[in-house]
């Protein structure tokens, strides 16, 4: 798309979530009180930020993966076994799992009616908030130290796992949904229209494919 534009970063790292205030914080927080008109991020198209915002056509699908670090001899834990499904994580305590707070992760376990996913959240919600990370940096420094397991999305953990040859990701995804950039709802000079055309055709060109296989490969994949 041809247009000018300033690039800024949300003041308080946040993607965005209702806090307790009632006040939409990050980056939904920024188009909602008007102090950006498009949110261009891997930002999850959800339900809850879909009343405040309108989001373009997803540009990237995902879902979200446990990632954590592979037991191996050197860490002193040579006979600790790998998890081989989120099941076996969950029902031990030797290890913690979590994910980033008042992400769209944290959001999905809140709404899912799964059991798994409910004994998750509870375990997340019990000891303090200490199995939630501020992002995605200090959840990746917690699974560097091998006693944590990080769930964030398959995106990240896909490009984690390619450069990081200690990591694994237990299981496959706990669900399906994509990336969309976000605008003001109603906006008036028709952006989402906009966006979510160029993203379609670049899509349907294949560019949008061939930059995710530029971008994740690594320099020496594992
Ligand atoms: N993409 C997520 C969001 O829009 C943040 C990362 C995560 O949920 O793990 O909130």
């Amino acid at each position: 798309m041809d247009f000018n534009f300033e690039l800024t970063l949300s003041a308080d790292g946040f993607y965005g979530f209702l806090d307790k205030n009632g006040q939409w914080n990050g980056m939904i927080g920024d188009l909602v009180s008007d102090r950006a008109h498009i949110a261009a991020a891997p930002l999850t198209i959800t339900a809850v930020r879909e009343r405040v915002v309108d989001f373009t056509q997803p540009f990237m699908t995902l879902g979200i993966a446990v990632m954590h670090k592979k037991s191996g001899i050197e860490g002193g834990n040579g006979n600790v076994k790998d998890f081989k499904s989120v099941e076996e994580l969950v029902s031990q305590n030797r290890v913690d799992y979590g994910c980033n707070y008042g992400s769209a992760t944290q959001q999905f376990f809140v709404n899912s009616e799964n059991q798994l996913h409910k004994t998750m959240l509870s375990h997340m919600s019990s000891n303090d908030g200490k199995s939630y990370v501020r992002d995605s940096r200090e959840g990746m420094e917690r699974v560097m130290k091998g006693d944590y397991a990080f769930m964030t999305e398959s995106t990240a953990i896909e490009y984690a796992i390619a450069r990081e040859c200690d990591l694994y990701q237990i299981g496959g995804l706990l669900n399906n949904k994509g990336f969309g950039f976000a605008v003001k709802k109603q906006d008036k000079g028709h952006l989402r229209t906009a966006l979510s055309s160029a993203i379609l055709e670049l899509q349907e060109r294949g560019v949008l494919e061939k930059l995710k296989a530029k971008y994740w490969q690594a320099e020496q994949d594992c």
